[in-house]
């Protein structure tokens, strides 16, 4: 454990303020009660409106998740109604309102940063909308996490019909094709299917899909199993809808802290991770005055020079006081020089990126002699996977291990653009600095601005208002939003 004794663990700081629901196996989730020992105890306090609606969901999870009576008769429900109307005529019956247990199936799309924030997303929907969170967990997801919800699963059963959605109808066909076409037909005058398929993974293409909107959200509450496939944080969206807004306010007054809270719910580390992480940990960052976590994302590798981003880091670590110069003068490092400084004091690095040569360069730099500050500087990378590898399971714990590590700094120095920073950054409640997203082998000067706030950025906001008319910064025009620092288009909460 960790050498910091000042904090005694007490039950307040082990569930988080009530974050965290008791009654669980502890040995089956050792992270769950131990993250407390490494994290500084939060700034942020989860509201008691939070608490309990985390506590109810808890309750109908267990009621109506996989392995409860309700739960097969739903889907006894489903395969009649759907085997007794053909699938493309939206017939709409009384028997669906009998179906008490309503789900959301969330489905994958691209690396374990954007899967982990979009998760978050679709698990406030689900709390809103009375839906049983259900994610589709594939191999490659084996091994990462916990189960979040007591007495019950989160995993889509093996045996479901919904891990395919090829002949699914979809919530976009509809409002594109039908409701634009019938000028005056609005989606909740129609009848959707039981089942549908949303796509809110957006791209800067899409046509505006009003899933913001009342009158939308209305015509969703019939759906009873709504498989959502998202790369996105929406949570901005959840706010701009009226008839969320009221409890996402309510769950929330601090709006800089959405994530913060709910991803220090859904997301504890399986034993093999955390084991990963509280080893890391106490061996290289426990003993350190200062944790600086670095994360080095490159998205276009062949483009950019690895000497370019690494003099932009150096550059942005350096003018903000996060690591100290080397003194080429002294190499030999005469203590004359560190007399009356804090010569002492040490700082740990913690380099995450797929590059070893990131932290190999700044290791050896260090190396190179003492530092002007007379801090001493120790660097670590926890791991260099060279590319990102999908269908892989040890390297998304690999992934996980190195956010949660840099979550537990006290500075981040995160990408632009990049959801694996988003999550470090969200877990710590850390403000990053930014580093600018180099396109090819340039300089840029401020080589990184300080960020607003701990939040994921939402890169594809609404554009358009309800009754359809575009708005130039419609987004950013309610309240706690701003336009990211790393991407003009996105929104987050500040
Ligand atoms: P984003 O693409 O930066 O928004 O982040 P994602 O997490 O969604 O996708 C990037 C994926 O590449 C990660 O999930 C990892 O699989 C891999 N990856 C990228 N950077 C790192 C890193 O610093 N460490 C590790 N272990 N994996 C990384």
């Amino acid at each position: 454990l960790p050498t910091n004794d000042s904090k005694n663990s007490t039950t307040h700081d082990k569930f988080l303020d009530g974050l965290l629901a008791s009654g669980f196996d502890e040995s089956t989730c050792l992270s769950r009660y131990q993250s407390h020992l490494y994290r500084k105890p939060s700034n942020h306090k989860p509201s008691p409106y939070l608490i309990s609606k985390l506590r109810n969901y808890e309750e109908f999870h267990k009621r109506c998740g996989p392995n409860s009576r309700a739960y097969k008769i739903a889907m006894q429900k489903i395969t009649t109604l759907s085997s007794k109307t053909h699938h493309h005529q939206h017939h709409h019956n009384d028997n669906v309102d009998a179906a008490k247990c309503k789900y959301l199936v969330w489905t994958p799309a691209n690396g374990l940063g954007n899967r982990m924030i979009s998760i978050a997303a679709a698990f406030l929907f689900a709390v809103l909308t009375d839906r049983v969170l259900l994610v589709r967990f594939e191999a490659d997801m084996n091994g990462l996490f916990c189960e979040p919800f007591h007495g019950s699963t989160w995993i889509l059963p093996m045996n479901s019909p919904f891990w395919n959605h090829e002949n699914v109808e979809t919530y976009q066909s509809i409002v594109l094709a039908k409701v634009d076409k019938a000028r005056n037909l609005t989606l909740d005058q129609l009848l959707l299917p039981y089942v549908l398929f949303i796509n809110l993974q957006h791209t800067k293409e899409d046509p505006e899909i009003f899933f913001h909107c009342d009158h939308n959200q209305e015509a969703l509450k019939k759906v009873i199993v709504l498989i959502v496939q998202s790369d996105q944080y929406f949570v901005p969206s959840l706010f701009m809808t009226p008839s969320f807004s009221h409890d996402m306010n309510k769950m929330f007054l601090e709006k800089d802290a959405v994530f913060h809270h709910v991803g220090r719910y859904l997301f504890h580390p399986s034993n093999e991770a955390w084991g990963q992480i509280s080893k890391f940990y106490d061996a290289y960052l426990a003993k350190a005055d200062e944790r600086i976590g670095l994360q080095i994302r490159v998205f276009r590798p062949t483009f950019t020079p690895q000497q370019a981003v690494m003099d932009l880091l150096l550059s942005c670590a350096t003018s903000n006081k996060i690591l100290p110069e080397v003194d080429t003068r002294n190499p030999a490092g005469t203590t004359a020089s560190n007399v009356g400084r804090n010569n002492h004091t040490l700082k740990a690095v913690v380099v995450a990126s797929l590059y070893p040569e990131y932290g190999e360069n700044l290791r050896s730099m260090y190396l190179k002699g003492p530092t002007i500050t007379g801090e001493v500087i120790r660097v670590y990378q926890p791991s260099h996977e060279e590319k990102q590898k999908f269908n892989d399971n040890v390297h998304n714990i690999k992934a996980l291990v190195d956010m949660y590590l840099l979550s537990l700094c006290d500075v981040l120095v995160t990408s632009s653009l990049s959801t694996f920073g988003y999550v470090a950054q969200g877990f710590g409640g850390l403000k990053p600095w930014l580093l600018y997203g180099l396109v090819s082998n340039e300089t840029h000067f401020p080589p990184c601005l300080r960020d607003l706030s701990p939040e994921p950025c939402y890169h594809f906001p609404p554009q358009r208002q309800c009754n359809g008319n575009p708005k130039e910064h419609f987004a950013t025009s309610f309240p706690h939003m701003f336009e990211c620092k790393d991407y003009y288009r996105g929104v987050k909460l500040g």
